[in-house]
């Protein structure tokens, strides 16, 4: 009864939950095709020289019936409002919630996508072995990567996994918030109509890099989400901002050029609203996986950071990444074959008579 209960909210709550994962109940897998549109080198636009190959951004981004990193929390934190930037909901003037609260709210987000930016990092360091060389069985994408840790060893998709974590809720903010779009003109400002911000991605809320809290603006809001998403809010939710006012989250996504169309939520369908979240979503991502990159060479330093992007980025990392780890075990062997040409000499002067 339990699994049938897990596996009924797993499939059915997402529908209200943030950007789609699935392909029905009015989602278009929103998340993956904004992954795929800002990360995967058959898009055609800007994703770069870290692009991910084929299989690497099946792992991220999900396919087929499979969630991916960026649509995890959509399998297992479906009610963790933290994992998707909901519940800092804030209205200027008279408003059930503080200010305080809702900033408390929304920092719970950026410290649990701080903590799985944290994971992915740590997770990446047994892709090399002590040589600096990728692990043949860390980097397997044989079977599908599961979206769990405790049932998944593969150091690739342990990484993958938590990034495309990070990933869902910094996308969900551009979605769940009006950091970036703009009220309904036509309508008071109010609970159901909250303002709308107009900002520009990507978001200094969003710098997960820091470990200091960032200065949230004012009027910045989310929205509150229960079960029963509506407007007005119900429940929980009574005279509050909710999910289901704010949310951007549905409509069709190109995942080549990341243009997106027809957006079917009422705040999406406002102005250019549902195309503003959707690119700030995919500037975000671009800026986070930059952001991944920079941690791993903070970390690990730059020649063993440039392997294990290479390992996460190509489907054969074995063959693609070798020479990136030789050439530092290249170099390490003659920076030593110099000393030894030092010591020989050394030695023979000292053996000349005198
Ligand atoms: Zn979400």
């Amino acid at each position: 009864m339990a699994l049938v209960l897990a596996g009924y909210l797993a499939s059915s709550a997402p529908a209200a939950g943030a950007f789609g994962t699935i392909d029905s109940a009015g989602q278009h897998r929103e998340h993956e095709r904004i992954t795929r549109a800002s990360l995967s080198c058959s898009a055609a636009v800007g994703s770069g020289p870290a692009c991910l190959e084929a299989a690497s951004i099946d792992v991220l981004a999900g396919h087929n019936r499979e969630f991916g990193g960026v649509g995890a929390p959509d399998s297992d934190e479906v009610f963790d409002p933290a994992a998707h930037c909901d519940g800092a909901d804030f209205l200027e003037g008279g408003y059930p919630r503080t200010r305080a609260e809702a900033t408390a709210a929304l920092l719970d987000c950026v410290g649990h996508l701080r903590m799985r930016l944290g994971e992915a990092v740590v997770d990446a360091a047994a892709l090399l072995d002590d040589d600096g060389q990728v692990v043949e069985d860390e980097v397997d994408l044989e079977s599908d990567c599961r979206g769990t840790e405790a049932t998944e060893t593969r150091a690739k998709c342990a990484t993958l996994v938590a990034f495309g974590r990070v990933l869902h809720g910094v996308q969900d903010f551009y979605s769940h918030s009006n950091w970036a779009d703009e009220a309904d003109p036509t309508r008071p400002i109010g609970a159901d109509n909250p303002p709308g911000l107009g900002l520009p991605a990507p978001s200094p809320v969003l710098d997960l890099r820091s470990d200091t809290p960032p200065d949230v603006p004012p009027a910045l809001s989310t929205g509150c989400f229960v079960l029963r998403d509506e407007v007005p809010g119900v429940g929980e939710c009574e005279g509050r901002v909710t999910h289901a006012a704010l949310n951007k989250d549905n409509g069709l996504i190109d995942p080549d050029t990341g243009g997106a169309t027809d957006p079917t939520t009422p705040r999406g369908m406002v102005g250019d609203d549902f195309a503003r979240a959707v690119a700030g979503a995919i500037e975000e991502t671009r800026r986070q996986w930059r952001d991944l990159r920079a941690e791993l060479a903070v970390r690990y330093g730059e020649d063993d950071a440039s392997v294990m992007t290479c390992a996460l980025t190509h489907d054969d990392p074995v063959d693609d990444c070798r020479d990136r780890g030789w050439s530092r075990v290249l170099i390490g062997g003659l920076s030593g074959a110099a000393v030894l040409a030092v010591l020989l000499v050394v030695h023979a002067r000292r053996r000349r008579p005198a």
